[in-house]
């Protein structure tokens, strides 16, 4: 039996998700929503997507355009176990009591207040408090990334304390109404950034405060991270580059910037997406009891892992190793 999931928003976060449910031999996508019919949604229907109308009132606008649609997302939701919510910001929210009403589970993004769900959710930091639940909220990606990497170290070290500074894309390429030209903005200006809150939603028992700014760049993210612990860098070291969904990589081999890494992901992934941390092996260092780390995180794809990986701990279809391993090697992560 496979869970047949709809993904409610084909954005930027919805067709990568909708593209890795589809590599899975445990679950299938049913259909995909649009707001409008412009080229993302034709293109949804080009690659095999049965498209539904996000928003019922709009369907005569699919019309005009000659773009096929199967019903609205209220058909949509009768034919799922589970929807996978990729709508902006707070919209989610404002789904949610339709997804109540027709009786299937949901998986939220980063952009909804936590309390929209039962529970917040990282694969590596807490797979199994999300098992049998119907409302699971996957964390963003700057919070994704933050709670990978101290999950991995503490699995090898005892962590005093996280200070992490991020410094964020502004916004994603496709983004052409807003954005940042010339100028760093402290985001907040009064600190801590809300990253920490969100990392303890996860990992509730760390101490862990942040800071951000967003500059002007689409490509990824970068992380400054300290974390005051008890424990040895070679064990750190050995525990990051064991952990697939982490990928170091080293200067030396010319990785200089964020511009680099995606230049290698071009070659490596379609639309150059990368699922994982990437970590600077030469960053790796530790002064006076403090563990120092850079790592890059690609923003739009590095929560589409844990979006698969939540629905299977919804349905209890799979162990947190089983499904971390059948998702990494169906989306090439190694
Ligand atoms: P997006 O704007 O690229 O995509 C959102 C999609 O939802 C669009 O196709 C839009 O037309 C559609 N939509 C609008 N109103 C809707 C409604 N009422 N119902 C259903 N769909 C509707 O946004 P995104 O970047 O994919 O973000 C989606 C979610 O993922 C947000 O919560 C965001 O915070 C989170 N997230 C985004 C990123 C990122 O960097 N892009 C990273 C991690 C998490």
């Amino acid at each position: 039996m496979k869970v047949k999931v709809a993904i409610n928003g084909y954005g930027t976060i919805g067709k990568r998700v909708a593209d890795a449910i589809n590599l899975q031999k445990d679950m299938e996508v049913v259909g995909v929503t649009k707001t409008k019919p412009d080229f993302e949604a034709k293109l949804a229907v080009e690659k095999g997507y049965k498209l539904y109308v996000a928003i019922p009132e709009r369907i005569e606008f699919f019309e005009k355009a000659e773009v096929k649609v199967e019903g609205t997302i209220d058909d949509l939701l009768e034919k799922v176990d589970v929807v996978v919510d990729c709508s902006p910001n707070k919209v989610g929210a404002e789904n949610k009591p339709k997804y109540e009403k027709a009786g299937v589970k949901a998986v939220f993004q980063g952009g909804e207040k936590s309390h929209v769900a039962e529970v917040s959710f990282n694969a590596l930091a807490n797979y199994d408090e999300a098992r049998g639940k119907n409302f699971v909220r996957v964390v963003s990606c700057n919070t994704t990334g933050l709670a990978r990497f101290i999950s991995v170290v503490k699995s090898v070290a005892d962590v005093k304390k996280v200070r992490a500074t991020m410094i964020r894309r502004v916004v994603d390429p496709k983004e052409d109404k807003k954005g940042l030209v010339n100028g760093i903005m402290p985001d907040p200006v009064k600190l801590p950034s809300h990253h920490a809150e969100d990392v303890k939603t996860v990992l509730p028992d760390v101490n862990i405060v942040t800071t951000a700014f967003k500059v002007p760049t689409t490509l990824m993210h970068v992380h400054g991270i300290s974390i005051e612990l008890d424990g040895k860098l070679e064990d750190i070291v050995a525990a990051l580059e064991e952990e697939p969904r982490i990928m170091l990589v080293s200067e030396e081999d010319g990785f200089t910037s964020t511009a680099k890494i995606i230049e290698y992901a071009r070659e490596l992934r379609m639309r150059y997406d990368i699922f994982e941390n990437v970590v600077w092996r030469e960053s790796l260092a530790i002064h006076e009891g403090e563990l120092f780390a850079v790592q890059a995180i690609h923003q739009e794809a590095i929560v589409v892992p844990e979006n698969v990986d939540a629905i299977r701990a919804m349905f209890e279809i799979a162990e947190k190793e089983e499904s971390i391993r059948m998702t990494n090697e169906t989306l090439g992560i190694k």
